[in-house]
């Protein structure tokens, strides 16, 4: 059933609750206008409304009704019926197809905000809106719509960006990302993930001190891809939970293989992608992963990023307290990067603060970063926590930091993340 609780009449042109186009006769129409007026230039807009079903759970139906109602009677006088077609095409998404010169996209968006203000419903609706501006007049019309609908889920719910245009590299991105996802699968059970490893320096004693796990992606045909492309394609389609039991148990492996050469051990710190905070059992797992591999709690590190704080404070605070009880450090990961990394800092119970590679790239430019950088290590230093600079890739920017204080330092300055034979053979290299 739709979302407003009502079938279109089988047969008819319109939609029932909101008099516009039905998908079906906008498909029609759309193609008939654009192919009668082939000298004017045209968009194609998909609109939708932010947390649509969130409204129609909280409220009554007809809330949600009278939302769609107002919308469309908005819509109806904006548009001119001799240039202009719009449609309801389902539940809170409406199309219109308008010359490009007519379109004055922040204009509606706006008007829509005061249309639903004047509502007084208890929640903000917002309208975002995904652009195609048609440059191939022989697509077809449902294929116009994808456009602006892929436009239109890149910002959806970004609140800062209400509105974008569909361009051939969202195309590209989009099936790229298809390809990601419909690989993932068969390369973990194929063996293309592996485990880099990249130590983690103290620059007075010239020791490493730990390392940080990273995951690599050998494609047979494409060859290594690069975790920016696929680590956030994981992230949405929730492969990332598996993915990165897969690294902590790799990550573990390398422990043990050194524990039974009676090689000297360093703790490598993992990555815990916020989706994992959702997975109740998660001390649980990590401590049978210490005891399938006979482990102490020191020789992993836990990574934990602000995002995971952003979702939810008070079961995040339950896991990190779990971690600490169960004998784990937990880091701050990209320290400074995102809105509340403070107010993270002052709730959560964490061991180390690793600082974010933007302020070591912005150092030598701005007096104001070494400030920050300076005050970072004086924070930590007085709320007992350590401190790891990333990034750091030059002998100048190391001396910097290194005169701060305590601190540890990551970057390619010292070393890359490197295939585990190669970290392993720099480990060897170094006294403890
Ligand atoms: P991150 O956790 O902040 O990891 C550090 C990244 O900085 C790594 O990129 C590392 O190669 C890079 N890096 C280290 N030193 C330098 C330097 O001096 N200069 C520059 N330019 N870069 C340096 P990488 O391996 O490409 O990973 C990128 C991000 O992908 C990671 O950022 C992390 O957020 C994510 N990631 C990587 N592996 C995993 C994983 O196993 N699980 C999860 N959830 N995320 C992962
Ligand atoms: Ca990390
Ligand atoms: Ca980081």
């Amino acid at each position: 059933m739709k979302a407003d609780g009502v079938f279109p009449t089988i047969g008819s042109k319109y939609d029932q609750l909101t008099g516009l186009y039905n998908r079906e006769s906008f498909y029609r129409e759309a193609a008939l206008l654009l192919g009668a007026r082939y000298d004017v230039d045209y968009c194609i807009v998909c609109m939708d409304i932010s947390c649509f079903k969130i409204i129609n759970d909280l409220f009554h139906m007809d809330t949600g009704n009278l939302i769609l109602k107002t919308a469309a009677e908005y819509i109806k006088t904006l548009l001119n019926p001799r240039t202009s077609i719009s449609c309801r095409s389902d539940a809170d998404h409406f199309i219109l197809c308008v010359p490009t010169e007519e379109l004055q996209i922040e204009k509606i968006i706006s008007d829509l905000d005061k249309k639903m203000q004047s509502l007084h419903i208890s929640h903000n609706i917002l309208f975002f809106a995904g652009i195609y501006s048609v440059d191939k007049r022989d697509l077809p019309i449902d294929q116009m719509c994808d456009r602006a609908g892929m436009a239109l889920k890149r910002i959806k719910g970004s609140y800062l960006t209400r509105y974008a245009y569909y361009d051939a590299k969202m195309r590209d991105q989009m099936i790229e990302e298809l390809l990601i996802s419909g690989n993932l699968e068969t390369a973990l059970l194929e063996h293309q993930f592996t485990i880099f490893l990249q130590p983690i320096f103290d620059p007075h004693k010239n020791v490493v001190i730990s390392a940080e796990a990273l995951v690599r992606w050998f494609h047979p045909i494409h060859g290594m891809v690069s975790p920016g492309k696929f680590i956030p394609v994981c992230e949405r389609n929730g492969f990332i939970v598996r993915l990165d039991r897969f690294v902590w148990e790799e990550a573990c492996r390398v422990q043990r293989k050194r524990l039974d050469e009676g090689k000297k051990v360093v703790p490598i710190s993992v990555n815990l992608s916020r989706l994992n905070f959702y997975s109740l059992d998660l001390p649980d797992f990590l401590s049978l992963l210490l005891a399938k591999y006979d482990l102490e709690p020191w020789m992993l590190k836990l990574e934990v990023t602000e995002s995971a704080y952003t979702d939810n404070q008070l079961q995040l605070l339950d896991m990190i307290s779990t971690f600490k009880s169960l004998g784990f450090s937990v880091l701050m990961d990209d320290f400074g990067s995102g809105y509340s990394s403070l107010n993270m800092l002052k709730d959560m119970p964490l061991d180390t603060i690793k600082v974010d590679m933007a302020f070591i790239r912005e150092l030598e430019k701005s007096e104001r970063v070494a400030v920050i950088l300076k005050f970072v290590v004086e924070l930590a230093e007085a709320l007992g926590m350590g401190v790891v600079i990333e990034g750091v890739e030059t002998k100048k920017q190391c001396d910097y930091v290194a005169s701060l204080g305590d601190v540890a330092i990551q970057g390619y300055y010292f070393s890359r993340p490197l295939p585990i034979p190669d970290y392993e053979k720099l480990l060897d290299k170094y006294p403890l």
